[in-house]
């Protein structure tokens, strides 16, 4: 990471022996890897990360047939881990999450048009960066800022996220790195062109974390979720406690 400890950090440091996905390597290829170092009881913790999910909805949509099609696959890869598992092991915790949810883009704006056509210039007077989901300006004097604010106003398919609501979300930075202004659009309308592709795809996240699609999944096979675990980064804290658990147990 940037910056700050991760949950790989954390397993060293409690010298707990982990497996973790090796994105050079297939999602297949990672599955038997995991299986094997289950079987050979090498680890006390596994963080399996599959992206071809991702990639499929970002292609096809999220109401693509496609797409339980690929989760039953993954069904069954999960079954035969959490079968390896059971097999070696006294006590199999199993949490299985998303980092994010999936909306469909029907919709598509060309917000680079409406601003290159204002008097002001993009590098002397201000910097923007377009995502597929929002676009984030700075600015080099009033006038500039002035403009594309009266510009982003007239644009219906987003809004300017206010300072007090980034706060809510601790996406307020002091230094304004992440952007002076951000312009979100609503979920399901897609920025084209942007800095991440010419071509519109078909589904994409990235939208308010309100937005009925923005909502991710996190399942278990242990009676309960802790109360305290509402947002995504809180899954740090079930990992942690997790792999503690499996080291308490080792020692005992
Ligand atoms: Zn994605």
């Amino acid at each position: 990471m940037n910056r700050g400890p991760n949950i790989f950090d954390f397993l060293v440091e409690n010298k707990i022996p982990y497996f973790v996905t090796d994105t050079t390597k297939s999602e297949e290829q990672n599955r038997d890897d995991i299986i094997a170092a289950i079987e050979a009881e090498r680890v006390d913790f596994v963080f399996q990360y599959w992206a071809g999910l991702d990639g499929l909805l970002h292609m096809v949509g999220n109401k693509s047939p496609e797409v339980p099609a690929k989760l039953r696959v993954y069904e069954d890869w999960i079954e035969k881990v959490l079968a390896a598992a059971k097999k070696h092991y006294s006590e199999v915790h199993l949490y299985i999450f998303s980092d994010h949810g999936m909306a469909n883009c029907d919709e598509l704006v060309d917000l680079k048009a409406k601003i290159d056509a204002l008097p002001v210039k993009m590098e002397k007077d201000y910097a923007v960066v377009y995502d597929s989901t929002m676009a984030r300006f700075w600015f080099f004097n009033d006038n500039a800022r002035k403009q594309i604010h009266e510009s982003l106003g007239k644009v219906p398919e987003g809004r300017i996220m206010p300072d007090d609501e980034l706060q809510r979300y601790r996406a307020l930075f002091p230094d304004r790195k992440f952007g002076e202004t951000i312009f979100l659009m609503r979920e399901g309308v897609l920025i084209v062109p942007s800095h991440m592709g010419e071509r519109p795809i078909r589904a994409m996240h990235g939208y308010h974390p309100t937005d009925p699609q923005s909502y991710a999944t996190l399942c278990t096979n242990q009676p309960a979720i802790p109360d305290d675990v509402t947002h995504i980064p809180h899954i740090c804290r079930i990992m942690e406690k997790t792999a503690l658990l499996a080291k308490e147990k080792n020692s005992a």
